[in-house]
């Protein structure tokens, strides 16, 4: 399985910082790279990084969409237009729109709904927080949030899913889950996947990590096999720093 690298820039970067970063990615990346590397930009750099990395192998991916296909939702972005800016893939569930904007697993439901329909990968970001972690119930929660989240799926619907372990406790803190703990959770989410839609399907998902990957830590999670990729947040908006996660 390729293992798949996603640099997450939240709301940083302008239009010229972005392109600037991506022009300079593409400087370094060799077609065809040892794994996918795809960069979420904020909506407004979609296309001008769309732009800037055309011809390589280098994807693109929103990070967030609305749920519906078009209408009147001032502020929101559709899965069309996100096709239009030159996406092939979307973040959906992260964390902080769980906690900051009120996402719930039904609605991330319909937004991952919406990604297929409309041809983007979908990357579904699960993961507990601290006590949910201190109180043992690591296990429960990623189960509940993957049962809901791709409640009324088939097999068919989530061949090119991707997921995201992202421990909420992970996230920003410069606290990363230790790669044993990381893989625990991998090889029960890529259990529940089997239960839920077969072998054929469930074990070509990709299932990757997130929470404070560094160009220090990288190396220990690359090790360990059912981690598939890592979701980057703060250390992808250097390039210093997200070449070598990437592996250049
Ligand atoms: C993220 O935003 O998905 C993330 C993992 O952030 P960080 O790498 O900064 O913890």
């Amino acid at each position: 399985m390729r293992s798949l690298i996603v640099a997450n820039w939240k709301m940083h970067k302008t239009i010229g910082e972005s392109v600037a970063f991506a022009e300079s990615l593409k400087t370094i990346h060799r077609d065809p790279h040892e794994c996918d590397i795809v960069i979420a930009p904020p909506f407004t750099s979609l296309r001008p990084v769309a732009d800037a990395v055309a011809g390589s192998s280098i994807g693109v991916a929103a990070q967030n969409l609305h749920h519906h296909a078009d209408g009147a939702y001032t502020g929101e972005i559709s899965a069309r237009m996100l096709v239009d800016a030159g996406c092939q893939y979307v973040i959906i569930g992260h964390s902080e729109r769980r906690i900051y904007f009120g996402e719930n697993d039904q609605l991330i439901n319909q937004k991952i709904k919406m990604a297929i329909q409309s041809g983007l990968v979908p990357i579904f970001c699960i993961g507990e927080t601290l006590p949910e972690r201190e109180q043992e119930k690591t296990y429960e929660v990623v189960e509940k949030q993957l049962k809901e989240g791709l409640n009324n799926f088939g097999a068919d619907d989530i061949g090119r899913l991707v997921i995201a372990y992202e421990p909420v406790w992970a996230i920003g803190t410069g606290r990363t889950a230790t790669p044993e703990q990381a893989e625990d959770v991998h090889i029960h989410i890529r259990q529940v996947m089997l239960a839920k839609f077969g072998d054929m399907t469930a074990s070509q998902i990709r299932i990757i990590y997130g929470g404070s990957v560094n160009a220090e830590n990288i190396d220990k999670l690359r090790e360990r096999k059912a981690i598939n990729g890592v979701l980057v947040g703060g250390a992808s908006l250097k390039v210093e720093s997200f070449s070598k996660i990437a592996g250049y």
